[in-house]
């Protein structure tokens, strides 16, 4: 068997005397399945249309009960295409009166149709913060990655957004947009991009948000499989390793985060869900949830986290 080319992620934590261990627990991340009306090259999740795995309104109860018993600070909804799930509007008008920070994740491109004017007030009316992937400036780049149209398609919801006063400075509704790598590579410095996107959308196309985070594409899913199919998934695996940032360890999202996956199993991540590792190492149900973990408690580790750990960084 061929043996991988870089060091275990496990192996760098001991080599550098390091530990990856929970703090303070204050956010609940809702994965709402993994239907989604795009196949992106670089999903974690392999998410797609046709897929089937999709959160019931039964375990959508059990994830607002939750939130009812135990408090968080930041709920983030994420798929798939949370706008693709039946019971989206009952998630979202159960979550907001419970967190003071309600968040959806969006493909941009899942908010047409029917619903989405329904969707969109009611995220007003509950000030939900909208988090959407625009992976790049370049629409050949975003389409490679995302699917033909998507681009335009983007910026008219990018557009419409703006009408409705998100991320505008006197609309009060906060519009964040995510960006990757168009491939095998680590992203360049954060505040550089955010300043470039600001300015490019502003000249370009007159719109306007508030944060930008940018991520190294994670090795698994539908990611790990083109990596796999080009035999350069240890090349990239290897190039996250090196540009391994022992600082970045205390704001991975794991150490204060509980994931749950659309059939209401909990992860410490949403990388781990795609892994198959169940939070802490222990498979239990949302419904068991009685309280928080607690400051200390260990988090599950694999090679993946390198995505998370290289270079600045994920927050
Ligand atoms: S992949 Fe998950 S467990 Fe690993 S460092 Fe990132 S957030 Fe933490």
């Amino acid at each position: 068997m061929k043996l991988p080319i870089f060091k275990p992620f496990a192996q760098t934590l001991e080599d550098n005397a390091l530990d990856l261990r929970r703090g303070e627990t204050h956010t609940l991340q809702v994965n709402t399945g993994l239907l989604c009306n795009l196949s992106c090259r670089h999903c974690h999740l392999s998410a797609g249309p046709g897929k089937t795995e999709v959160m019931e309104r039964q375990t959508v109860a059990a994830v607002i009960a939750c939130a009812r018993r135990l408090s968080f600070a930041v709920i983030d909804i994420t798929g798939g295409a949370p706008e693709m799930n039946p019971f989206i509007l009952e998630l979202l008008s159960g979550l907001a009166p419970l967190t003071p920070r309600l968040v959806l994740r969006s493909n941009l491109v899942a908010m047409s149709g029917r619903r989405r004017e329904e969707i969109l007030a009611l995220c007003r009316v509950c000030k939900v913060v909208i988090t959407a992937s625009f992976p790049s400036l370049n629409e050949a780049q975003t389409e490679d990655q995302r699917g033909a149209g998507v681009f335009a398609r983007s910026l008219e919801i990018l557009r419409h957004l703006n009408s409705l006063g998100y991320g505008r400075e006197a609309g009060g509704l906060e519009l964040n947009l995510v960006s990757n790598p168009a491939g095998a590579f680590v992203p360049s410095g954060q505040q550089a991009q955010e300043r470039q996107f600001r300015q490019v959308l502003r000249s370009k196309w007159g719109i306007s948000f508030n944060h930008l985070f940018s991520f190294a594409n994670v090795p698994l899913g539908r990611f790990r499989d083109w990596l796999e199919r080009r035999g350069i998934y240890d090349d990239y695996v290897l190039r996250l390793a090196n540009a391994f940032n022992k600082n970045s360890l205390a704001g991975v999202m794991c150490r204060s985060l509980i994931s749950v996956a659309w059939d209401g199993f909990l992860y410490d991540c949403d990388f781990n869900q795609a892994a198959g590792l169940s939070m802490g190492g222990v498979r239990r149900h949302i419904n068991d949830l009685r309280r928080l973990p607690e400051a200390g408690e260990a988090i599950v580790v694999d090679d993946h986290c390198y995505a998370c750990t290289a270079g600045a960084g994920f927050t």
